[in-house]
């Protein structure tokens, strides 16, 4: 059966997953408590409805118990998003996605059992950051507060040699995934393959031995 999705708070962030999903042909419910906002995605999402996700009343008559996942976007009201997600928790609702403000906010979603907390600004500073001291960076994605996963593009000091001879693991102490040639990928490339301009390594690691080794090597 296809799985359906709640999306409350209609801003930027919540407004671009609501398109997102809708574009993928995914079931939506849109529920946001500015009229406006409702009626821009009127068009856009299965259904999209005025109200104020912090009333319980609201939320069951909604259906709200009934949605697989459930992505609570509201933004500087920090009080409404954490009411909005234990109302969502009590009513049994499978999965909750919830955009955190600040770590406080987090921390208080961990303990009201928020399946998965995002910091979409925090996380897209990070990324542009990476990607403006060096320009060879192409994403950069945290796994953990100490662990990342970076896409870098290959540059004149990779060109040619192989795995062994950059000899990234031992230097580094990080690890090459994947090598991306054009649109061919290797997932677990070998130690004799040989790197070409421009070929794209996803490297995997300690953040302060990736930015070693970002220093050094590309
Ligand atoms: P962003 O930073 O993603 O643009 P905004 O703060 O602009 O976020 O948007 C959050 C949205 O959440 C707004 O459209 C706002 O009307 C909505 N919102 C805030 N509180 C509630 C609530 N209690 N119930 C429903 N929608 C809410």
């Amino acid at each position: 059966m296809k799985k359906s999705y709640g999306v409350i708070g209609l801003g930027r962030f919540g407004g671009s997953i609501c398109k997102e999903l809708s574009k993928e042909g995914m079931e939506v419910l849109a529920l946001d408590s500015d009229e406006d906002k409702v009626n821009e995605y009127k068009e856009i999402a299965s259904d999209a409805v005025i109200a104020n996700s912090t009333d319980e009343l609201a939320l069951k008559e909604l259906g709200f118990r009934n949605i697989d996942h459930v992505i609570v976007a509201i933004g500087d009201n920090i009080h409404a998003s954490i009411l909005t997600t234990l109302l969502l928790r009590e009513l049994g609702v499978k999965r909750i996605t919830v955009k955190a403000q600040n770590d406080y906010h987090q921390k208080i979603l961990e303990k009201i059992g928020a399946d998965e907390i995002v910091h979409p600004e925090r996380d897209m500073g990070r990324r542009i950051a990476h990607s403006i001291i060096s320009s060879n960076v192409l994403d950069y994605l945290e796994l953990s507060d100490e662990y990342s996963v970076v896409e870098i593009k290959a540059g004149e000091k990779m060109k040619g040699k192989t795995l062994a001879d950059l000899d990234i693991r031992a230097r580094f102490g990080c690890n090459v995934v994947a090598i991306k040639h054009g649109k061919d990928i290797n997932v677990s490339p070998m130690a004799d393959e040989t790197i070409s301009y421009e070929d794209v390594l996803i490297i995997i690691g300690a953040d302060k031995d990736i930015s070693r080794f970002e220093k050094e090597l590309v």
